[in-house]
């Protein structure tokens, strides 16, 4: 049996690329993207684009990037951008779209991350000349910071409905599109159509090592386009990284629900100790987790966990993240839940 230690449930972009996806980059066919001659990043663009329901999309070298190209190509400086007040794009990009794109974000608190259409129709703005236009709204699907919440299709519908009139632009921050495609059981582009733009990563729970994409119309990938290079994202024989993210598109995609089954199972074997609380439903591939009543903190926790080869990320003094993936098999789960749960004395 293989040595399924350390367990890793930091984060899905701890995944290594697989032989085959080695082979794969190790083979692929490259020439100047700059130039756009890479044969093989023109491929995944195209396959990206067909699986989105898009236009069109642009390979970037990471999701930041992808969503800072997006906000850049679809806003004029001055304008505001509501968002989920635990968005990614908020906590942790480097409050780049203030710096890139002169952006002033309003956050509004969501359901597990989730936005509803009527708190944001009663939230843009616009018209007299003492208000900063409202033109852009994000929705992070699945939501990282709550714990892989996924949208509902319907509610997806209706901000995207609202959105129209009001000239809104309406933007995916969907880095884990895939998984919540996989949750509701559905193809990526029923989600992807109540967007005009949606960015996804290949190097989360897909397992690629580099790469994002975005996606949208014709025009709004030309204007991403030149984004791409003004941020310093042209690159060159770029096709060795697409053959990677082409790999995890074709392979990794519906293997998601073996992750989303690993957190779930993972969650019922931590329930069983009331000592530890979970934010539910689990629906995708992260938990999160509150301790409650006689434990060790949740940092304390961690570091004892990683000394029996188990490793994940404290969030504060009593909450810890646990996140399932491509290289955690599903005999690491119940070692993993043990090691937790016998390290939660003080
Ligand atoms: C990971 C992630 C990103 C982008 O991250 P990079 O590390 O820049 O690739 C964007 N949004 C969400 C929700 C993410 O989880």
């Amino acid at each position: 049996m293989s040595n399924i230690f350390p367990i890793d449930l930091r984060s899905d972009t701890v995944t290594k690329p697989t032989v085959a996806m080695r082979k794969a980059m190790a083979n692929a066919e490259v020439g100047d993207d700059v130039f756009g001659e890479d044969p093989t990043a023109n491929r995944l663009q195209e396959r990206v684009a067909e699986i989105l329901g898009k236009e069109a999309a642009l390979f970037v070298p990471s999701g930041t990037m992808g969503n800072q190209i997006c906000l850049a190509a679809q806003t004029r400086p001055g304008d505001e951008v509501l968002l989920d007040e635990n968005a990614h794009i908020f906590n942790y990009e480097g409050g780049a779209p203030a710096l890139l794109a002169g952006l002033q974000l309003r956050t509004l608190p969501g359901d597990r991350g989730r936005l509803k259409a009527d708190q944001i129709a009663n939230a843009v703005r616009g018209g007299a000349s003492h208000l900063p236009p409202t033109t852009l709204v994000t929705v992070e699907n699945t939501h990282n910071r709550a714990g892989g919440s996924v949208y509902d299709l319907g509610e997806l519908q209706r901000i995207y409905e609202i959105a129209q009139p009001k000239h809104l632009i309406v933007h995916m921050d969907g880095a884990r599109l895939w998984n919540a495609a996989v949750a509701l059981g559905c193809p990526e582009a029923n989600i992807a159509r109540f967007t005009d733009s949606v960015s996804v990563c290949f190097s989360k729970g897909l397992g690629a090592p580099v790469g994002s994409a975005v996606a949208g119309s014709r025009d709004f990938i030309k204007r991403a386009h030149r984004f791409r290079k003004l941020f310093g994202g042209g690159a060159r024989q770029v096709g060795i990284l697409a053959a990677g993210a082409l790999h995890a598109l074709e392979n990794h995609r519906a293997r998601l629900a073996d992750d989303h089954a690993h957190a779930r199972i993972l969650t019922e074997l931590l329930l069983q100790n009331n000592r530890i609380q979970i934010d539910l439903p689990v629906e995708t591939n992260i938990i999160m987790a509150t301790l409650t009543g006689e434990t060790v903190s949740a940092p304390e926790l961690v570091t004892h966990c990683a000394r029996d080869g188990v490793l994940f990320f404290p969030e504060g003094q009593h909450r810890f993240r646990l996140v399932t993936h491509l290289d955690v098999p599903a005999e690491a789960i119940e070692p993993a839940a043990k090691i937790i749960l016998k390290n939660l004395a003080q």
